[in-house]
């Protein structure tokens, strides 16, 4: 596989051209990414979220909301939240039906150490999940693999909601977003919609593109009623309802740092990933691993690669450590795989035959260019 000389995104990436130095247009661009928006420092933050505090909650017991996931960036929000800001957080989990025991066991440990509680709602997506599967592995697409979490921002927003409005605490601090959603990140998105920018309009258009060369989503009334929540859930939800309800993220204002940040995690809460995760990374939802299985599969990377190519671009380690990284870190269990298709009432015979359909889908480009690295 050829790869950036700069950083690890590999030739196949979506939209990346690589000059005849090597180098590719994302690292080209000078886009450094999860550079944190506002730069006036703790003092500002602080004084920030005083000022929303006094306008977002009435409530004596706490000061905010957060988003917990029980995965590494919004453990670490919740650590910051108590230890740093010395806020009174109240933890929000939404329970998807994906969450593997070990984050369950993260997050009790979380709640017990910060000494708050935990309010946890439930939106179970296995359901639509399952239906999803079962239409994409007839007709498999790259594209198509990012909609089988339709459902979660459903689950997220729609439980936020319930929260504050029970507890009277309109403040919200995540971990998701902003600086994290870096230059490349969006990949799903730019399968969906063959574009670097990111439009609604675009979106839609890949996205309808999809269902006619695969009409069996839409012939599901579940399936397309519940993409249809998800859309205003993700891309409305916000915008309509900013008087009742703020969302900070911290990591646009506190700059991420993956060493200090799981360094932290495990020292003060004993964080710990599943077993069967070979990175830290979004290791709160077991259907991110059948993406991950399928994006590592039919495509050959995943968002490891991005991560650890930003991390190169800033200068937080070097590409022969990335490369070590991405040997050992993308590597999803395909009987972990299978498990988690057995729950789902998918065949996983079915998605493995798919992934091979989409690969030689893919193929003469990466053949073309497999064959000219022999010959220099
Ligand atoms: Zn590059």
């Amino acid at each position: 596989m050829i790869r950036c000389t700069n950083c690890v995104l590999p030739s196949c990436f979506p939209q990346i051209e690589i000059d005849d130095e090597g180098v590719c247009n994302y690292c080209r661009s000078g886009y450094k990414s999860m550079a944190h928006r506002y730069t006036d420092g703790l003092d500002g933050l602080v004084k920030r979220l005083e000022r929303l505090r006094l306008q977002y909650v009435q409530n004596d017991d706490y000061d905010c909301v957060v988003a917990l996931s029980g995965g590494r960036d919004s453990s670490y929000v919740a650590y910051y939240v108590s230890r740093v800001l010395k806020l009174r957080p109240l933890l929000f989990v939404n329970d998807n039906g994906f969450m593997p025991p070990q984050t369950r066991e993260n997050i009790q440990r979380i709640a017990e150490t910060l000494d708050t509680e935990v309010v946890v709602k439930s939106h179970d997506m296995r359901q639509l999940a399952g239906k999803a599967i079962a239409c994409w592995v007839k007709k498999p697409s790259a594209a198509m693999i990012g909609t089988f979490c339709t459902g979660c921002m459903v689950g997220i927003h729609g439980g936020l909601m319930k929260v504050v409005r029970e507890y009277n605490v309109r403040l919200v601090l995540h971990g998701g977003g902003g600086e994290l959603a870096s230059l490349g990140t969006t990949f799903p998105l730019q399968l969906l919609t063959s574009s670097m920018e990111f439009s609604k309009r675009r979106l839609l258009l890949g996205f309808a593109r999809n269902l006619a060369s695969n009409p069996r989503y839409a012939m599901s009334p579940k399936l397309l009623g519940g993409a249809i929540q998800e859309a205003y859930y993700r891309y409305y939800f916000r915008s309509f309802n900013r008087k009742e309800l703020k969302m900070v993220s911290l990591y646009n204002f506190v700059d991420w740092n993956e060493k200090e940040v799981t360094e932290t995690i495990k020292r003060e809460f004993g964080w710990e990933r599943p077993e069967y995760c070979t990175n830290d990374w979004r290791t709160d939802c077991r259907l991110h691993r059948v993406k991950e299985y399928l994006y590592l599969e039919s495509c050959g990377f995943t968002k490891n690669d991005v991560m650890l190519s930003t991390m190169i671009r800033r200068g937080e380690i070097t590409r022969d450590a990335a490369l070590e990284r991405l040997e050992k870190e993308n590597d999803v269990s395909a009987k972990y795989v299978a498990m988690i298709c057995d729950d789902l009432g998918v065949e996983f015979g079915d998605v493995h035959a798919a992934v091979e359909k989409l690969k030689h889908q893919s193929a003469p480009e990466l053949v073309q260019i497999q064959a000219d690295e022999l010959e220099n």
